[in-house]
Protein backbone atom coordinates (compact mmCIF):
# COMPACT_ATOMS: atom_id res chain seq x y z
CA UNK A 1 0.00 0.00 0.00
CA UNK A 2 1.24 3.35 -0.80
CA UNK A 3 2.31 5.53 2.49
CA UNK A 4 0.68 8.41 3.21
CA UNK A 5 -0.04 10.39 6.63
CA UNK A 6 -2.68 10.91 8.70
CA UNK A 7 -3.29 14.37 7.41
CA UNK A 8 -3.62 12.98 3.66
CA UNK A 9 -5.44 10.53 4.63
CA UNK A 10 -8.10 12.89 6.29
CA UNK A 11 -7.56 15.81 3.65
CA UNK A 12 -7.06 17.99 6.70
CA UNK A 13 -4.81 20.74 7.28
CA UNK A 14 -3.20 19.92 10.30
CA UNK A 15 -0.40 17.12 11.20
CA UNK A 16 -2.01 14.41 13.40
CA UNK A 17 -0.81 12.91 16.64
CA UNK A 18 -2.54 9.46 17.68
CA UNK A 19 -2.98 9.06 21.59
CA UNK A 20 -2.93 5.51 22.48
CA UNK A 21 -4.45 5.13 25.92
CA UNK A 22 -3.13 2.02 27.33
CA UNK A 23 -5.16 2.46 30.60
CA UNK A 24 -7.30 5.04 32.42
CA UNK A 25 -5.66 3.79 35.85
CA UNK A 26 -2.99 6.61 37.60
CA UNK A 27 -0.55 6.76 40.54
CA UNK A 28 -1.98 10.07 41.55
CA UNK A 29 -5.49 12.13 41.51
CA UNK A 30 -5.30 15.35 39.89
CA UNK A 31 -8.48 17.50 41.02
CA UNK A 32 -10.42 17.50 38.11
CA UNK A 33 -8.60 14.92 35.75
CA UNK A 34 -10.15 14.79 32.13
CA UNK A 35 -10.02 11.32 31.83
CA UNK A 36 -11.51 11.01 35.40
CA UNK A 37 -8.36 9.09 37.08
CA UNK A 38 -8.98 11.24 40.09
CA UNK A 39 -12.05 9.38 40.54
CA UNK A 40 -12.02 5.87 42.74
CA UNK A 41 -12.70 2.40 41.17
CA UNK A 42 -16.06 1.30 42.48
CA UNK A 43 -18.27 -2.01 40.67
CA UNK A 44 -20.76 0.22 42.16
CA UNK A 45 -19.90 3.56 40.60
CA UNK A 46 -22.43 5.49 39.18
CA UNK A 47 -19.66 6.48 36.44
CA UNK A 48 -19.59 3.98 34.41
CA UNK A 49 -16.20 3.96 33.04
CA UNK A 50 -15.05 3.50 36.78
CA UNK A 51 -15.99 0.49 37.33
CA UNK A 52 -13.15 -1.38 36.84
CA UNK A 53 -9.59 -0.35 35.43
CA UNK A 54 -9.61 -0.43 31.67
CA UNK A 55 -6.52 -1.59 30.29
CA UNK A 56 -5.61 -2.23 26.15
CA UNK A 57 -4.75 -5.64 25.14
CA UNK A 58 -1.76 -6.50 23.35
CA UNK A 59 -3.19 -8.00 20.60
CA UNK A 60 -5.89 -5.19 20.24
CA UNK A 61 -2.68 -2.76 19.52
CA UNK A 62 -1.42 -5.50 17.34
CA UNK A 63 -4.47 -5.39 15.64
CA UNK A 64 -4.91 -1.18 15.33
CA UNK A 65 -0.87 -1.28 13.39
CA UNK A 66 -2.09 -3.99 11.23
CA UNK A 67 -5.07 -2.17 10.51
CA UNK A 68 -3.27 1.24 9.65
CA UNK A 69 -0.15 -0.47 7.59
CA UNK A 70 1.36 2.16 5.38
CA UNK A 71 -1.05 4.73 7.11
CA UNK A 72 0.48 7.40 9.38
CA UNK A 73 3.56 5.45 10.29
CA UNK A 74 5.91 8.61 10.76
CA UNK A 75 3.29 10.45 12.35
CA UNK A 76 3.65 10.86 16.51
CA UNK A 77 1.76 8.01 18.61
CA UNK A 78 1.84 8.71 21.99
CA UNK A 79 1.38 5.68 24.70
CA UNK A 80 -0.37 7.74 27.80
CA UNK A 81 -3.04 6.32 30.19
CA UNK A 82 -3.87 7.80 33.15
CA UNK A 83 -0.30 6.47 33.61
CA UNK A 84 1.03 3.59 31.79
CA UNK A 85 3.93 3.53 33.74
CA UNK A 86 1.37 2.10 36.94
CA UNK A 87 1.24 -1.10 34.12
CA UNK A 88 3.59 -4.15 34.83
CA UNK A 89 7.03 -3.53 32.99
CA UNK A 90 6.88 -6.76 31.63
CA UNK A 91 3.69 -5.31 29.63
CA UNK A 92 5.19 -1.55 29.04
CA UNK A 93 8.11 -3.26 27.03
CA UNK A 94 5.76 -5.12 24.95
CA UNK A 95 3.86 -2.72 23.98
CA UNK A 96 6.68 -0.39 22.87
CA UNK A 97 7.76 -3.81 20.83
CA UNK A 98 4.39 -3.71 18.98
CA UNK A 99 4.45 -0.29 17.69
CA UNK A 100 8.81 -0.58 16.92
CA UNK A 101 8.11 -3.44 15.24
CA UNK A 102 5.19 -1.99 12.86
CA UNK A 103 7.98 1.21 12.06
CA UNK A 104 5.62 3.49 13.88
CA UNK A 105 6.76 6.53 15.26
CA UNK A 106 6.40 6.19 18.58
CA UNK A 107 6.84 7.99 22.17
CA UNK A 108 5.35 8.13 25.56
CA UNK A 109 3.38 10.91 28.37
CA UNK A 110 3.90 9.89 31.61
CA UNK A 111 4.42 11.45 34.70
CA UNK A 112 7.29 9.61 35.83
CA UNK A 113 5.94 7.43 38.37
CA UNK A 114 8.05 4.37 37.28
CA UNK A 115 9.68 5.01 33.89
CA UNK A 116 13.29 3.83 35.62
CA UNK A 117 12.02 0.90 35.76
CA UNK A 118 12.01 0.54 31.83
CA UNK A 119 14.69 -0.95 30.42
CA UNK A 120 17.16 1.63 28.58
CA UNK A 121 16.77 -0.68 25.53
CA UNK A 122 13.26 -0.23 25.17
CA UNK A 123 13.13 3.61 26.60
CA UNK A 124 15.15 4.01 23.24
CA UNK A 125 13.10 2.47 21.16
CA UNK A 126 10.99 5.61 21.66
CA UNK A 127 11.52 9.11 19.71
CA UNK A 128 10.17 11.15 22.50
CA UNK A 129 9.06 11.63 25.86
CA UNK A 130 7.00 13.76 27.56
CA UNK A 131 7.83 14.84 31.10
CA UNK A 132 3.87 15.69 32.29
CA UNK A 133 4.09 18.37 35.91
CA UNK A 134 1.04 18.65 37.85
CA UNK A 135 3.16 19.81 40.13
CA UNK A 136 2.19 17.33 42.47
CA UNK A 137 4.61 15.03 40.75
CA UNK A 138 7.69 17.34 40.78
CA UNK A 139 10.23 14.47 42.37
CA UNK A 140 9.63 12.14 39.88
CA UNK A 141 9.70 14.77 37.05
CA UNK A 142 12.99 15.96 38.81
CA UNK A 143 14.21 12.40 39.08
CA UNK A 144 13.46 11.51 35.25
CA UNK A 145 14.61 14.54 34.07
CA UNK A 146 18.12 13.45 35.75
CA UNK A 147 17.88 9.73 34.73
CA UNK A 148 16.81 10.64 31.03
CA UNK A 149 19.53 12.83 30.81
CA UNK A 150 22.31 10.02 31.18
CA UNK A 151 20.05 7.23 29.47
CA UNK A 152 18.03 8.68 26.80
CA UNK A 153 19.08 9.37 23.24
CA UNK A 154 15.23 10.93 22.21
CA UNK A 155 13.88 13.91 22.16
CA UNK A 156 12.67 14.82 26.22
CA UNK A 157 9.31 17.38 26.40
CA UNK A 158 8.98 19.14 29.40
CA UNK A 159 5.80 19.84 29.74
CA UNK A 160 3.78 21.89 32.72
CA UNK A 161 0.02 21.52 33.32
CA UNK A 162 -0.51 22.86 37.13
CA UNK A 163 -4.51 23.04 36.17
CA UNK A 164 -6.85 21.83 35.16
CA UNK A 165 -10.58 22.69 33.66
CA UNK A 166 -13.54 21.74 34.93
CA UNK A 167 -15.42 19.73 32.15
CA UNK A 168 -18.76 19.58 34.52
CA UNK A 169 -19.23 23.11 33.87
CA UNK A 170 -19.49 23.05 30.46
CA UNK A 171 -22.01 19.78 30.02
CA UNK A 172 -24.91 20.61 27.97
CA UNK A 173 -24.18 24.49 27.61
CA UNK A 174 -25.94 23.78 24.05
CA UNK A 175 -23.92 27.00 23.06
CA UNK A 176 -22.46 25.88 19.79
CA UNK A 177 -23.17 24.14 16.35
CA UNK A 178 -22.70 21.16 14.36
CA UNK A 179 -20.67 23.09 11.53
CA UNK A 180 -18.05 24.38 14.69
CA UNK A 181 -16.91 20.80 15.31
CA UNK A 182 -16.54 19.86 11.92
CA UNK A 183 -14.62 22.60 11.32
CA UNK A 184 -12.85 22.48 14.90
CA UNK A 185 -8.99 22.36 14.46
CA UNK A 186 -9.10 19.34 17.31
CA UNK A 187 -11.24 17.06 14.84
CA UNK A 188 -9.18 14.35 13.83
CA UNK A 189 -5.39 16.18 14.62
CA UNK A 190 -5.47 14.56 18.34
CA UNK A 191 -6.86 10.58 16.97
CA UNK A 192 -7.21 8.78 20.44
CA UNK A 193 -7.27 5.00 20.15
CA UNK A 194 -9.02 3.31 23.59
CA UNK A 195 -9.80 -0.30 22.18
CA UNK A 196 -11.63 -0.74 20.41
CA UNK A 197 -12.17 2.50 19.97
CA UNK A 198 -10.70 5.12 17.39
CA UNK A 199 -11.75 8.66 19.21
CA UNK A 200 -11.89 11.56 16.27
CA UNK A 201 -10.72 13.97 18.59
CA UNK A 202 -8.55 14.21 22.17
CA UNK A 203 -12.07 15.44 23.81
CA UNK A 204 -13.59 12.51 22.93
CA UNK A 205 -12.72 10.02 25.39
CA UNK A 206 -12.86 12.86 28.33
CA UNK A 207 -16.74 13.79 26.82
CA UNK A 208 -17.61 9.96 27.47
CA UNK A 209 -16.47 10.30 30.76
CA UNK A 210 -17.69 13.39 32.16
CA UNK A 211 -21.23 12.63 30.28
CA UNK A 212 -21.01 8.83 31.44
CA UNK A 213 -22.23 8.44 28.13
CA UNK A 214 -21.71 4.69 26.61
CA UNK A 215 -23.98 5.53 23.77
CA UNK A 216 -21.37 7.35 21.68
CA UNK A 217 -18.91 4.31 22.51
CA UNK A 218 -22.03 1.81 20.87
CA UNK A 219 -22.28 4.74 17.66
CA UNK A 220 -18.46 5.06 17.37
CA UNK A 221 -18.43 1.48 17.19
CA UNK A 222 -21.17 0.88 14.42
CA UNK A 223 -20.02 3.58 12.47
CA UNK A 224 -16.89 1.33 11.90
CA UNK A 225 -14.44 3.45 13.88
CA UNK A 226 -13.07 0.75 15.67
CA UNK A 227 -10.12 -1.79 14.89
CA UNK A 228 -12.38 -4.72 14.02
CA UNK A 229 -13.75 -2.65 10.98
CA UNK A 230 -11.61 -4.83 7.98
CA UNK A 231 -11.92 -1.94 6.20
CA UNK A 232 -10.89 1.01 8.63
CA UNK A 233 -8.81 3.34 6.17
CA UNK A 234 -11.82 3.71 4.26
CA UNK A 235 -13.62 4.50 6.86
CA UNK A 236 -11.04 7.06 8.48
CA UNK A 237 -10.70 8.67 4.99
CA UNK A 238 -14.21 9.46 4.32
CA UNK A 239 -14.68 10.84 8.05
CA UNK A 240 -17.02 13.58 7.09
CA UNK A 241 -19.81 10.38 5.95
CA UNK A 242 -18.69 7.86 8.52
CA UNK A 243 -18.02 10.10 12.20
CA UNK A 244 -22.16 9.71 14.14
CA UNK A 245 -24.43 12.73 13.40
CA UNK A 246 -24.79 12.79 17.33
CA UNK A 247 -21.03 13.14 17.91
CA UNK A 248 -21.14 16.46 16.61
CA UNK A 249 -24.49 17.50 18.02
CA UNK A 250 -24.28 16.10 21.43
CA UNK A 251 -20.42 16.80 21.79
CA UNK A 252 -19.54 18.97 19.81
CA UNK A 253 -22.24 21.50 20.10
CA UNK A 254 -24.09 20.75 23.19
CA UNK A 255 -20.93 19.97 25.61
CA UNK A 256 -17.52 20.62 24.33
CA UNK A 257 -15.55 23.49 26.50
CA UNK A 258 -14.31 25.02 22.99
CA UNK A 259 -18.53 25.62 22.09
CA UNK A 260 -18.98 27.18 24.90
CA UNK A 261 -19.80 31.00 24.65
CA UNK A 262 -21.03 32.20 28.10
CA UNK A 263 -19.65 29.47 30.52
CA UNK A 264 -17.61 31.01 32.85
CA UNK A 265 -15.66 28.53 34.88
CA UNK A 266 -12.31 29.44 36.09
CA UNK A 267 -9.25 27.01 35.71
CA UNK A 268 -8.33 24.53 38.71
CA UNK A 269 -5.09 24.11 40.28
CA UNK A 270 -4.17 20.70 40.90
CA UNK A 271 -3.64 19.48 44.80
CA UNK A 272 -1.25 17.62 46.41
CA UNK A 273 -3.13 14.08 47.95
CA UNK A 274 -0.93 13.00 50.73
CA UNK A 275 -1.65 9.52 49.87
CA UNK A 276 -0.63 9.65 45.84
CA UNK A 277 2.30 7.88 45.09
CA UNK A 278 4.65 10.18 43.49
CA UNK A 279 7.99 7.68 42.86
CA UNK A 280 7.73 3.85 42.59
CA UNK A 281 10.72 2.68 45.91
S1 LIG B 1 -15.61 17.49 20.79
FE1 LIG B 1 -14.74 19.55 20.99
S2 LIG B 1 -12.53 19.27 20.61
FE2 LIG B 1 -13.61 17.46 19.77
S3 LIG B 1 -14.02 17.98 17.62
FE3 LIG B 1 -15.82 18.55 18.81
S4 LIG B 1 -15.55 20.74 19.26
FE4 LIG B 1 -13.54 19.89 18.67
Amino acid sequence: MEKSSFKELFGIKHRVEVRINLTNVCNLHCDFCDHDAHLPFSKDSTKVYRRKPLVSSLSELKQLCESLKGIGESDRHVLQGGEITVLPVKTIIEVIEIFHSYGRNIGMRTNGYNLKEIPVDSLNKLNFIYLNNHGNNQEAIDSCQDYLSINYKGIIINEENYYHRDLSKYLHHNEGTIEEGINCSHLLSTITFFPPIIHPCCNSWALMNSLNDKNMADLLIEAGWTTTNSDLSSTLQNWRSTLPIEFFQSFCAESCYLTAKTVNSPLQKIKLYESDKILKK
